[in-house]
C-alpha cells in the first residue's frame, strides 16, 4: 500500500523549553487536522525538525508517545546549532522569506547560508529515502525544502514528489537577484508537481523558469498545467490553502466563548471594534495599520469615542535584531496614537503583544465589527479566513490588502486596500464603520460560502488529486486524537 509521507522544516508536534525541561506540544492548525487522517489510514510518516537544536536531549523518546496516540510516525531531522542559524534563520528567514515577500533589500546573501540549506537539505533527503518506497507519495511543504526532489534524484532514490510553496513566488525581476537563482529554479523543476497558492504565484514561476530555462514549454488553462521540459514533464498547480471552516464557526457559537466575546464587548463599552491579528513580523504591515488608524482618527473626527481599534501581535523570532526593532517601533506608535487621541473613559488602541489560547482568539474574532488584514505581501493569511469563520452572525467586515494571496480569493466580497495607501486604509475604515447591515450581511455571507465550501479538507482534496489522482474520500475519517503531554 502506498503511504503519505510529508515533510515540513518543523514536525506537528514542536518540543519546546519550558521552565528548563523539554516538553512535547502539538502545533496546531488545520493542515494537521486534515492530514492526521491520511497519514493514519496509511500508515504514513511526518518528517521534520523538532524545534531543538540541543543534543543530549532524548527528542525520539520524548516523540514516540505522541506517535502512538496519533496514530502515524513522527521522524525527526535532529539539526546542530550551526545549522539551525544559518539554514533557518539564515537561508530561509533572512534569504527566501524577504525575497518572495518582494522585501530584496533585507536579504542578507551569504554563501555560508546556502551552503548550510544545502546540507540540511541533503540530510532531510537522507531521512526521506531512508523512510520511505518507491510506492509512496512524498508531499514536501515550504521555501526550507525546495531541494527534496533533486537530492533524491541525484541519490538515485525513485520517489514520486510533491511541493507546496505556502508563501508568494516573486516576479522574475525580484527573483533573478537571487545569487542561487538558476539552481533554486533547477531544483524545483525536479517534482512531479509543484502547487503554489495563487494562479499569479504559478504565472510567476513559470516566467521565471522562462526566463532562466528558455526550452522549457508551458501547456494547458486552468488550475493545473504542464511543463514540458527536455524529456520529462511536470505539472503546476494553483490550490489555495485554507482553514476548518466547521471546527472555527462551531468554536465561536460554545457558551463560554459567546459569554467570553460578550465580555470582549462589554470591556469597550460595545464601541465598534476593529481588529488585527498578526505574527509580528515585517511582512504584515503593522507600522503602516497603525499609521492608517492614526489618520482615521485625524480625518474623521466622527469616530473619535466611538470605535477602537484591538492589534494582537503574536510573538514571532524574538531573538532577530529586526524584529525587537519593529516590536519597538510599534510600541512606540501604538503609543503616540493613544497620546494624541486618549478621551477619559477611552483609549483609542489596544495592543496585545502575546499569543491568545485559541478560544480567546475565536472570542477576539467574533467580537470585532471590522477585521483589518493589511499584510504588505502574504502567502495567503488564514486570519482573513478564520475572522470570517467565525462570523457566525455575519454583520462583520473584512478589510483585505490586495497583496495578500487571500485577495485572489476574497476579492468580490471584500473591501480590498492598497496596504502602504494609509489615507486609503483610513477612508475604507470610515466607510466601512457606517456600512448598513444589510450591506454587512450580503458581503459577509458569501465569504463564509465561500471559505466554507474551500477549506482546508478541499484543499488537501485538490493537491492530492493532481499529485495521486486521489481524494480525502478515498481515506476514512478517523476522529483526532487531541493531545498534549509533557
Ligand atoms: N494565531 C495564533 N495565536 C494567536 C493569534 C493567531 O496561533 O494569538 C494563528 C492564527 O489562528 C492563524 C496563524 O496564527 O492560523 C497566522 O496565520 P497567517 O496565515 O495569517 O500568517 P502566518 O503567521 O502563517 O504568516
Amino acid at each position: 500500500m502506498s503511504r503519505l509521507v510529508v515533510v515540513s522544516n518543523r514536525l506537528p508536534a514542536a518540543l519546546k523549553l519550558e521552565d528548563g525541561q523539554w516538553k512535547v506540544r502539538q502545533g496546531g492548525g488545520g493542515l494537521v487536522t486534515a492530514l492526521a487522517p491520511v497519514l493514519r489510514n496509511r500508515g504514513g510518516v511526518w518528517i521534520g525538525w523538532s524545534g531543538a537544536a540541543e543534543s543530549g536531549v532524548d527528542v525520539d523518546g520524548l516523540l514516540s508517545d505522541f506517535s502512538a496516540e496519533a496514530g502515524y510516525d513522527l521522524c525527526t531531522v535532529s539539526l546542530t546549532r550551526s545549522e539551525v542559524n544559518d539554514y533557518y534563520f539564515g537561508f530561509s528567514n533572512e534569504i527566501i522569506w524577504p525575497l518572495f515577500h518582494d522585501l530584496q533589500s533585507r536579504c542578507r546573501f551569504h554563501p555560508r547560508y546556502w551552503r548550510a540549506y544545502l546540507d540540511v537539505n541533503f540530510k532531510f533527503a537522507e531521512t526521506v529515502a531512508r523512510r520511505s518506497t518507491s510506492e509512496d507519495y512524498i508531499w514536501i511543504h515550504d521555501y526550507h525544502l525546495m531541494h527534496q526532489a533533486f537530492f533524491l534524484k541525484s541519490m538515485g532514490v525513485k520517489r514520486r514528489t510533491g511541493f507546496f510553496l505556502h508563501i508568494p513566488f516573486p516576479t522574475p525581476d525580484i527573483f533573478m537577484k537571487l545569487p542561487w537563482r538558476w539552481k533554486v529554479i533547477q531544483a524545483l523543476t525536479e517534482y512531479d508537481l509543484l502547487g503554489f497558492q495563487t494562479v499569479q504565484d504559478r504565472r510567476n514561476f513559470a516566467r521565471c523558469l522562462q526566463r532562466l530555462m528558455p526550452e522549457a514549454k508551458v501547456r494547458g488553462r486552468g488550475a493545473v498545467v504542464t511543463v514540458n521540459l527536455g524529456n520529462r514533464s511536470f505539472r503546476l498547480g494553483a490550490f489555495p490553502i485554507s482553514i476548518d471552516f466547521n471546527q472555527f464557526s462551531s468554536m465561536a457559537k460554545r457558551k463560554d466563548v459567546i459569554g467570553r466575546t460578550f465580555e470582549l464587548k462589554e470591556a469597550v463599552r460595545h464601541r465598534k471594534i476593529i481588529l488585527g491579528v498578526d505574527r509580528l513580523d515585517y511582512t504584515k504591515g503593522i507600522p503602516e495599520r497603525i499609521r492608517s488608524v492614526q489618520t482615521m482618527f485625524k480625518r474623521y473626527p466622527d469616530l473619535r469615542g466611538k470605535v477602537n481599534f484591538v492589534q494582537v501581535a503574536v510573538p514571532s523570532r524574538e531573538e532577530v535584531d529586526e524584529y525587537r526593532e519593529l516590536r519597538q517601533e510599534i510600541e512606540q506608535l501604538v503609543g503616540r496614537v493613544n497620546g494624541e487621541y486618549s478621551l477619559p473613559g477611552w483609549v483609542p488602541v489596544h495592543y496585545l503583544y502575546r499569543n491568545l489560547p485559541h478560544d480567546e482568539l475565536v472570542a477576539y474574532y467574533s467580537a470585532a465589527d471590522i477585521a483589518l488584514v493589511t499584510p504588505l505581501r502574504d502567502g495567503m493569511n488564514l486570519v482573513a479566513k478564520e475572522y470570517c469563520a467565525c462570523n457566525n452572525t455575519a454583520d462583520g467586515v473584512l478589510i483585505l490588502s490586495e497583496f495578500a494571496g487571500a485577495a485572489a480569493q476574497l476579492q468580490r466580497n471584500a473591501y480590498l486596500v492598497n496596504p502602504y495607501d494609509v489615507e486609503g486604509v483610513a477612508k475604507a475604515l470610515h466607510r466601512a464603520f457606517y456600512w448598513s447591515r444589510e450591506e454587512r450581511r450580503a458581503s459577509m455571507a458569501k465569504l463564509r460560502d465561500q471559505v466554507r465550501r474551500n477549506n482546508i479538507f478541499w484543499w488537501v482534496d485538490s493537491f492530492l488529486l493532481a499529485g495521486i489522482a486521489k481524494t480525502l474520500g478515498d481515506f476514512p475519517e478517523i476522529e483526532t486524537v487531541h493531545f498534549e503531554r509533557s
